[in-house]
């Protein structure tokens, strides 16, 4: 039987935190803000923007909400990057993927501020986290690494196997196993033998996709077992990554979908904000 990792319980730990030092920050004239911008009207989208904006008025971040219109043009959407780069109560910045096909996505990316790029997804923040000196962390591997730390799950000298090489989720997650000494695999389509290498892992992170694609017999007795996807599956319930029923009994971890990684990646986003809050403060 596994401990099942709730990323509800460990996610209200890290906003709990994030309160109290936003707390402190407010009773010296600082007021942590995000900006979050939204292009057209994608469904998924909305539900994220929400729970973003909600998350931000639950620690006691400023949240300003630019909705902008499905036709909106790529000078239109880098204008007003630019204006909240200039902001001097804006901290952090978010654009939410996916963009309408017509916008230039790196583009937009790459026009955030650095200093504001709460994602970690601008160039620059993501060649500081390949050197290990870094502000800010891709905000899903950092909520799967605080989801390891809370249960002082030791990493160093594990064998960690990561399915899935994104520029969001993916990379960014091996290069945090690997700060931390893991010996680390990344898996992708073209993986061959891939039962074989996740069954050496004694940490396996699921971030492909598909829906109960991690089955029991890719899974070593005792692993710890990280899943990232958020899916439906046939009957259009949420599952993760991993085949929880089978995978479970076998592992000595185990994170849940939903539930899981997915309330921490905003427990991140939170902590990147007053982070940022702090730098453009000369606080830290
Ligand atoms: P991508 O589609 O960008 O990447 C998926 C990766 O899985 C690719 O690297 C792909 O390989 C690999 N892959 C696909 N099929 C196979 C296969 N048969 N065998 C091995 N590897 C395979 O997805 P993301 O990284 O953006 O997201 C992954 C999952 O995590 C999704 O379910 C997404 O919804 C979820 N997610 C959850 C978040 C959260 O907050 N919990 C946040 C972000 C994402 P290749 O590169 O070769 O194509």
């Amino acid at each position: 039987m596994a401990k099942i990792i709730s990323g509800k319980e460990v996610s209200a730990k890290v906003r709990e935190q994030v309160k109290t030092e936003c707390d402190e920050l407010k009773s010296k004239g600082i007021n942590p803000g995000l900006a979050v911008i939204i292009v057209g009207d994608d469904p998924a989208s909305r539900v994220y923007v929400n729970n973003k904006k909600k998350a931000c008025a639950d620690v006691g971040f400023v949240s300003e909400e630019y909705a902008l219109p499905a036709e909106t043009t790529q000078e239109q959407l880098l204008a007003l990057v630019e204006e909240l780069n200039n902001k001097p109560d804006i901290n952090g910045i978010l654009c939410q993927l996916p963009l309408p096909g017509h916008l230039d996505e790196t583009a937009v990316i790459n026009a955030i501020s650095p200093l504001k790029d709460v994602d970690a997804f601008h160039p620059s923040n993501v060649g500081k986290i390949m050197i290990g000196d870094y502000d800010f962390l891709p905000c899903t591997p950092a909520g799967v690494m605080e989801m390891i730390h809370n249960e002082g799950i030791e990493v160093n000298g594990k064998n960690c196997v990561v399915i899935g090489r994104s520029n969001i989720v993916g990379k960014p997650m091996a290069m945090l196993l690997l700060h931390e000494n893991g010996t680390v695999t990344i898996c992708h389509s073209r993986t061959k033998n891939l039962k074989e290498i996740c069954a050496r892992a004694d940490i396996l992170v699921a971030a492909v996709g598909k829906p109960k694609f991690v089955t029991a017999d890719m899974v070593k007795e005792g692993a710890v077992v990280l899943d990232v996807g958020i899916n439906r599956d046939e009957n259009g319930k949420l599952c993760g990554d991993v085949d929880f029923e089978s995978v479970e009994p076998k592992a000595s971890y185990i994170t849940p979908v939903p539930g899981g990684v997915g309330p921490m990646t905003i427990a991140m986003l939170m902590k990147n904000t007053l982070k940022a809050a702090k730098i453009q403060n000369g606080i830290i």
